[in-house]
């Protein structure tokens, strides 16, 4: 038996708040929430002290990428590696997320089964496994990608285990942030031998593509100016540095798109939640499947790459369709900065009730909390305690019913994937239990 003793409890419905009370979790499983407590008569219990903090249920984290050691993103990127992605695994549970969907829907559910078996994390999978999608990560990458991966199928995956289909699209695929920080500065460096970073990447792209990335928005004048700034000049011309941004990115897009309708009628199909990359280069596909009128249908980090007006003008009118779920994506918008450099975005988000559920996203692996995405909310008064938190959990459960069943919330006969966490610093994360056994105590992991 174990027991969070006087905690602040928010239950994940996105209204309650005990303020203080009591959980008792017997074989794994939540068997009673009080604000009336006695010590128990078993001496074996185990009592953490709740006083002066929050209990929550465990972030269900339903977009993240590098979760599973397999192929990574639309391009089907070659894996990282088991040690980084269990440095991913970790950074997730240390931030109070017990489960993780990976949207890296390449990956087969032996690479899934054989990452579990590394960390204690309850780790989902999504599927992409259709023609285009492959088509469009052979024109980018494909490096990840053996006979095991291209054999496999939608329907196979969904019957061994996969909870949804996705992530249709991506930054890399798309000419987005995947392109910044991977494809854009690797062609250059063949290129010239030089490195550029990803915000210089983003400026030459945007200057050769613009932001709804086609070749027709190239301004060749401001391509120059570009390479002044990032100290390119010397070495390449307006119209070699055009070409090399045009041949990385525009080969992959267009399949990309048609890949969107592909995934859209295998979700209709087998009535799978679909999630989506929505940015400005798919906003138009976007609405086109979100018309058709899938049960579920995720719309990934809308908050991203838009502007604000963008973002909360396309959101507003994606919302109108039926079955669509909007996903905000904290990115590292608090800590480094260097995907997305404010948290304007979000904060919105929060404010005009327009996101439906919160994830991460990958952020090139220095992704911040949602716990800390929800702090900061609360904190400028955009959001309510109850509310966030139900953002990253019940809802999420909700809004894709394979990903965590009778978890993401603290009631009578819920899997105890708790987090004991600060007061009001809800980011400080010192407890977190899987299925009642604590796997991380004072913020660091011993099991
Ligand atoms: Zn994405």
């Amino acid at each position: 038996m174990l027991i969070f003793k006087d905690a602040k409890v928010v239950t994940g419905d996105s209204t309650t708040i005990y303020e203080r009370a009591t959980v008792i979790i017997e074989n794994g499983v939540i068997a009673e929430v009080t604000e009336r407590f006695s010590e128990p008569a078993e001496h074996d219990a185990k009592v953490i002290d709740g006083s002066g903090k929050v209990l929550v249920p465990g972030m269900i984290n339903h977009h993240a990428h590098g979760v599973v050691n397999g192929p990574i993103f639309a391009s089907a990127a070659e894996p990282l590696g088991m040690p980084k992605v269990i440095e991913q695994l970790d950074r997730n549970l240390l931030q109070g997320v017990t489960t993780v969907l990976n949207v890296d829907g390449f990956c087969t559910m032996d690479e899934v089964k054989e990452t579990q078996r590394y960390h204690p994390i309850n780790i989902k999978a999504c599927t992409m496994h259709t023609p285009l999608n492959f088509t469009a990560a052979d024109r980018l990458d494909a490096a990840g990608l053996r006979p095991e991966h291209r054999t496999m199928t939608v329907e196979k995956m969904l019957e061994q285990g996969a909870v949804a289909i996705g992530e249709i699209g991506g930054g890399h695929t798309l000419g987005g942030g995947g392109q910044d920080y991977i494809y854009i500065p690797r062609a250059i460096k063949k290129a010239t031998g030089r490195d550029i970073d990803s915000f210089q990447a983003r400026k030459l792209k945007l200057a050769v593509l613009g932001r709804f990335i086609e070749e027709s928005a190239c301004d060749i004048e401001l391509v120059a100016a570009v390479l002044a700034e990032i100290g390119l000049d010397d070495c390449l011309t307006p119209e070699a540095a055009k070409q090399i941004v045009v041949n990385t990115v525009l080969p992959s897009v267009s399949v990309t798109l048609d890949g969107y309708r592909e995934a859209a009628n295998e979700a209709i199909r087998f009535n799978v939640p679909m999630i989506a990359h929505n940015a400005p280069t798919s906003m138009k596909v976007v609405h086109e499947i979100a018309a058709m009128g899938m049960k579920r249908f995720i719309a990934a980090h809308s908050n991203y790459l838009y502007t604000l007006e963008e973002s909360i003008e396309n959101t507003r009118k994606l919302k109108q369709y039926p079955g669509v779920i909007i996903d905000a994506a904290v990115h590292d918008c608090f800590g480094e900065k260097r995907l997305v450099s404010s948290p304007l975005n979000l904060l919105a988000f929060f404010k005009e009730d327009l996101a439906d559920i919160v994830s991460t996203d990958y952020a090139a692996g220095k992704f911040d909390s949602m716990l800390l995405a929800f702090e900061e909310g609360i904190k400028l008064g955009k959001i309510g305690l109850a509310k966030a938190v139900g953002l990253g959990t019940k809802k999420v459960a909700d809004a894709i019913p394979g990903l965590a069943p009778k978890r993401g919330l603290i009631e009578k006969g819920y899997v105890a994937d708790l987090v004991l966490c600060g007061d009001p610093q809800i980011s400080l994360v010192d407890t977190v239990t899987l299925a009642g056994t604590v796997v991380v105590q004072q913020g660091k992991r011993v099991a």
